[in-house]
C-alpha cells in the first residue's frame, strides 16, 4: 500500500529480543515475512509468527536483514515514534464544541490536527465519529477483529447527529451499530450533551436506543459515557452553544439517574454513566464506588475521582510512615473543580509529622474557564497564580496536566521552563502511588 514510512524505533526495552539482536534507537523497520505494517495493530499481528524475517533501515539510511525465531507470544520489545505509519485518518467533521478549534490561534500545527482514526481508537481508547471510514477500512475492522472501539454517538436522531457534527454523513449511526452487532464487535459510546441541542428528550432517546443495541452475549454497545460539553474562552463566534450552568447539571443527573434505575433493573449494569464533572458543576456528592462496577469509562472521567480517593486510601495504609525523618513542605496543584473531593487526601498526608502539603486548587485563565478539571491547567495558569511565591521543596504536578507521552502543558509551555520560571523543582506524579513516594522521598 502506497503513503507507509518505515516504523521508526525510539526505544528498545532491556532484556528483550530486539536488545539481544542489537537494534538501535532509529533503525526503522520496512517489513515483516515480507509485509510492510501500515501500523501498530498490523506490527503486532505480524510479530505473532514464529520466525521473523525483518527488513530494517538504520539511521545511515543502509538496509540489513533480520531473521528471528522466537516463541510465537514473545513480544520483541520494540517502541515506536508513532503507531500509525502510514497516513493518519483525519476528521470530516465540524463540531461546535470541538475542542481543537477552541484552543488560541498561533501554536504549531500539530496542535490543530484533527484525527478520526480507528486505529488510535482501538489501540489507546481516543474517541472516534465512524463518518469518515471507507468499506475497505470496514472491512478490516471486522478481519482484524478491532474490538472494543471508543464511539463519539452524541445522538442517534439523524438530524440532531448531523447538527452537531455538521456533517451529512453523521447521521447513519443507527446503521453502523447494527453493523457492530451483526459483527459481534462491540463499542463503548459517548454523549457529549450540548443543553439546547442533544440534551432533554434528545438525550432520553439516545439512550434508549444505546442500550436497545446491549443484548446478547456480547452487546454491540457495552457502555456510555454522559459527558458535559466543556468550552473556552477562544471558542468561535456564533456557535450556538450553551455552556452547563448548575441547574442543567442537576437537571441532567436527575435525567439519567432515573434511566440508570430502569438499566439496572433490566441488565443487571448501570449501562450509562455520568461523567463526574456533572457532580462537580452541580455542587452534588459522587455517586458512591460501587455505582462504577468495572470503570469501563474511567477514561471518559466516569469514576475517576472516587477511583484515585479508593487508590490513594488503599496506598497510604501501606506506604505512609507516622512521621518523617526530615521535614518538608510540597506545593501540589489541582484543578479546582476538585478542591472539595480531595480534601480527605490532603488531610491524611498532612497528618504524617513532618510532611506538609499544601494545595493549589486553580481554575484556568489561560481558557477563560472559573471550575477548571486538574487536566486541562496550563503551563500559563500555574505561573499566573504561582510566581513569586516560596515554593519549599517543590511542587508535585500531576501527569495528567501534560500532554501524552511529553513534559509539556496543552499550551506548549515545557515542565522545565517552569520550573526555571517558578524557581523551584517540578516533580511530576502519576497516580496514587507516585504522589505518596514523592511527598516522602529523602530529600536531595
Ligand atoms: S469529531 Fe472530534 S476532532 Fe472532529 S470536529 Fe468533532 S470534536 Fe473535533
Amino acid at each position: 500500500m502506497a503513503n507507509i514510512r518505515p516504523a521508526v524505533i525510539t526505544k528498545i526495552l532491556p532484556d528483550s529480543i530486539a536488545a539481544e539482536v542489537g537494534f538501535e534507537v532509529g533503525d526503522a523497520i520496512v517489513s515483516i515475512n515480507g509485509t510492510r505494517p501500515r501500523d501498530l495493530i498490523d506490527y503486532q499481528f505480524l510479530c505473532a509468527d514464529e520466525i521473523l524475517k525483518i527488513e530494517v533501515l538504520d539511521a545511515t539510511g543502509k538496509i540489513h536483514h533480520v531473521e528471528i525465531e522466537k516463541d510465537c507470544d514473545r513480544d520483541l520489545g520494540l517502541e515506536f515514534e508513532t503507531a500509525v505509519f502510514d497516513n493518519l485518518i483525519q476528521c470530516n467533521n465540524h463540531c461546535p464544541f470541538c475542542f481543537i478549534d477552541q484552543q488560541p490561534p498561533g501554536k504549531r500545527s500539530s496542535l490543530y490536527l484533527k484525527d478520526d482514526d480507528y486505529r488510535l481508537s482501538f489501540l489507546y481508547g481516543s474517541y472516534l465519529t465512524l463518518t469518515n471510514l471507507p468499506e475497505r477500512e470496514w472491512q478490516r475492522i471486522d478481519k482484524m477483529r478491532l474490538s472494543p472501539l471508543y464511539v463519539s454517538v452524541h445522538a442517534t436522531e439523524p438530524e440532531v447527529r448531523i447538527r452537531l457534527l455538521k456533517n451529512p454523513r453523521a447521521g447513519q449511526i443507527l446503521q453502523q451499530l447494527q453493523w457492530f452487532q451483526k459483527k459481534r464487535l462491540q463499542i463503548h459510546a459517548q454523549v457529549v450533551v450540548c443543553p439546547g441541542i442533544n440534551d432533554g428528550e434528545h438525550l432520553e432517546r439516545t439512550l434508549r436506543d444505546l442500550a436497545s443495541f446491549h443484548t446478547g452475549k456480547v452487546p454491540a454497545v457495552a457502555s456510555v459515557a454522559v459527558v458535559p460539553v466543556g468550552l473556552t474562552k477562544f471558542r468561535p463566534q456564533q456557535d450556538e452553544l450553551i455552556p452547563v450552568t448548575p441547574e442543567k447539571a442537576t437537571e441532567t443527573i436527575a435525567q439519567v439517574r432515573s434511566l440508570q434505575q430502569e438499566f439496572r433493573r433490566k441488565f443487571h449494569t448501570t449501562f450509562a454513566w455520568l461523567a463526574d464533572e456533572w457532580f462537580l458543576i452541580a455542587g452534588e456528592e459522587l455517586p458512591p464506588e460501587e455505582e462504577y462496577e468495572d470503570y469501563p469509562q474511567i477514561d471518559n472521567g466516569v469514576g475517576s475521582i472516587r477511583l484515585f480517593l479508593k487508590k490513594f486510601s488503599q496506598a497510604a495504609a501501606e506506604l505512609l510512615p507516622p512521621k518523617l525523618k526530615s521535614p518538608r513542605k510540597w506545593h501540589w496543584i489541582v484543578g479546582n473543580a476538585v478542591e472539595k473531593a480531595f480534601q480527605p487526601i490532603l488531610e491524611r498526608l498532612n497528618s504524617v509529622a513532618g510532611l506538609q502539603v499544601e494545595m493549589h486548587a486553580l481554575n484556568s485563565h489561560y481558557w477563560g474557564q472559573n471550575i477548571t478539571v486538574t487536566g486541562l491547567l496550563t503551563g500559563h495558569d500555574l505561573l499566573l497564580n504561582l510566581q513569586g511565591q516560596n515554593l519549599d521543596n517543590g511542587i508535585l504536578l500531576p501527569s495528567i496536566m501534560l500532554k501524552h507521552g511529553e513534559s509539556v502543558f496543552l499550551d506548549d509551555i515545557s515542565v522545565e521552563e517552569l520550573a526555571r520560571k517558578l524557581k523551584t523543582q517540578i516533580f511530576v506524579v502519576a497516580g496514587v502511588e507516585e504522589l505518596i513516594k514523592t511527598c516522602i522521598q529523602p530529600l536531595g
